[in-house]
């Protein structure tokens, strides 16, 4: 209809400035942290009196840096876009627990890994990754006070085709319905500092553009479970 129409072209046209503005940020963000360094240098031992501000600069710039690269890749995700490749996802899923493995320590999460996935999915791999790496840091922001994390792969056919369901579930706060709702708009978020509101955005963009979806059952106080189902490779 020619409301939809509207609306593509809008979100279009959000797209190409909101992919202009993090270009433009990129430049001065790289002169600070550039700059940064030689002030850090110049002062030499001096340095140590002002570490706390120092550290923080740091980590300021490179949130900034962090957000930057989630919106472009949010508004031009055909630039981000990889060789596509086939594998077992199984594997991907695997390698992202070494990335928060610190992340589950501090936070006192048990893990259970169950991948029985045979059949093989065509995405990039380290897309996949980040997308189950978005899920997984998701669900430990969910679980403050600790839980259980349980992954897994199996195989699972959706309306007669086959395919992979990779599934992320928690023992969390959860969420409403109407929470549930929105989880998928870009940039909404519940998490103030730490949030960008993309992760999941990202995540059903990437998990699309191979043919596949993402979905969330969820109740408030008794967690959630995302489930990704990829089409089977040919
Ligand atoms: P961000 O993590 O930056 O907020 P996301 O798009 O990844 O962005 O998530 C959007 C929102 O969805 C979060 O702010 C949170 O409110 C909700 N959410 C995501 N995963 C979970 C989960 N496992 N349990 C409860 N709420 C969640």
């Amino acid at each position: 209809t020619t409301k939809q129409l509207i609306l593509s072209e809008k979100l279009a046209a959000i797209g190409e400035i909101t992919a202009g503005v993090a270009h433009e940020i990129n430049n001065p963000i790289a002169v600070m942290q550039g700059n940064l360094e030689v002030v850090r240098s110049v002062v030499g031992d001096r340095a140590e009196l002002a570490k706390v501000e120092f550290q923080l600069l740091d980590e300021q710039i490179q949130r900034i840096s962090l957000i930057v690269t989630k919106l472009l890749q949010f508004a031009k995700p055909e630039e981000f876009a990889g060789i596509v490749d086939r594998h077992a996802p199984g594997l991907a899923v695997a390698d992202c627990l070494p990335l928060v493995q610190h992340l589950l320590a501090r936070a006192d999460i048990s893990v259970t890994l169950d991948n029985t996935a045979a059949r093989q999915v065509l995405m990039n791999r380290t897309e996949l990754q980040q997308v189950v790496v978005n899920l997984v840091v998701n669900a430990i922001h969910a679980m403050p006070d600790g839980g259980r994390l349980t992954i897994g792969t199996h195989d699972s056919d959706r309306e007669g085709r086959p395919g992979v369901e990779i599934v992320v579930s928690d023992t969390g706060v959860g969420m409403d319905p109407e929470l549930a709702a929105k989880i998928f708009d870009p940039f909404f978020t519940t998490k103030r500092q730490e949030g960008t509101g993309l992760g999941l955005s990202i995540s059903q963009t990437l998990v699309r553009r191979q043919g596949g979806s993402i979905s969330v059952a969820s109740r408030p106080g008794e967690g959630a479970t995302f489930t990704i189902w990829l089409p089977e490779a040919e």
